[in-house]
């Protein structure tokens, strides 16, 4: 369907400026795919972004890991979609877990801020995932429809919207998801929004996975039929991130 693959490396809150470009060196050092095959973003703590976006190769780009859900003002500490816009950065994620069960973030939250920063202009990497008490209790895919829907009701066009996938279990725990799980889950969410949206909307957007992604596990999840990509947490920050990339091919 053209899904072209996508691999996000999540650095959350970590790094200095000078383990930020060693990270950077790293990267343009890389062996990758072309841009045809592998779209690559990477994404820093707000601080260095200008950082990085000024030493990257061109091939690959940047996202904010969070923006404000409408326009900026009185909102001490936040940073708003405009800025990021203004800063010519490409990407955002909105709805990390981090986000949603440290911070508070609902989903309806979430989904108006989906919807502000598609309309500023911005891409985003939208993020989902049930808790290993909802895996358990067996309401993964009423979790994760749930969480969706939010963002549907407000969203028409998805275009710049690559649906992130990530238990929360599997996330910074070394517990990865299996293939089957992955492909399990990414399938119910492809005829979600098949059934909620289009059958277009369905076939074009792109569904990646995260959670424990590494370079030993990315190949075999890579090749499940809707595993579009991956969201990389900690392996973003390693050499391996390159190898991860590879898996796209
Ligand atoms: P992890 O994080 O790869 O360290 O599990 C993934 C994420 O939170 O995006």
């Amino acid at each position: 369907m053209g899904r072209k693959f996508f691999v996000g490396g999540n650095w959350k809150c970590n790094g200095t400026a000078e383990e930020v470009k060693k990270i950077v060196n790293t990267l343009n050092e890389g062996q990758v795919p072309s841009q045809d095959v592998v779209e690559v973003v990477v994404s820093p703590p707000f601080v260095f972004l200008p950082l990085v976006k000024s030493l990257l190769r061109p091939d690959f780009h940047v996202a904010a890991q969070n923006c404000w859900v409408k326009k900026g003002g009185a909102y001490t500490g936040e940073i708003s979609a405009e800025m990021l816009v203004n800063l010519d950065i490409p990407w955002v994620i909105i709805g990390h877990s981090e986000r949603r069960l440290i911070l508070g973030e609902s989903n309806e939250f979430v989904g108006d801020k989906v919807a502000y920063a598609l309309s500023k202009g911005l891409k985003v990497i939208a993020c989902v995932g049930e808790t290993l008490e909802q895996r358990e209790a067996g309401t993964t895919v009423e979790v994760v429809a749930a969480q969706t829907k939010a963002i549907a009701e407000l969203v028409s066009d998805w275009t710049n919207v690559v649906l992130a996938y990530e238990p929360v279990w599997a996330i910074g725990t070394g517990k990865v998801a299996t293939p089957a799980q992955a492909q399990e889950v990414h399938d119910e969410l492809r005829k979600w929004l098949h059934q909620n949206t289009s059958p277009e909307v369905a076939a074009t957007t792109r569904i990646i996975y995260g959670g424990s992604v590494n370079a030993a596990n990315s190949k075999e999840l890579a090749v499940q039929p809707d595993v579009d990509g991956f969201l990389v947490g900690g392996a973003s920050l390693k050499p391996e991130f390159i190898d991860i990339i590879k898996s796209a091919e």
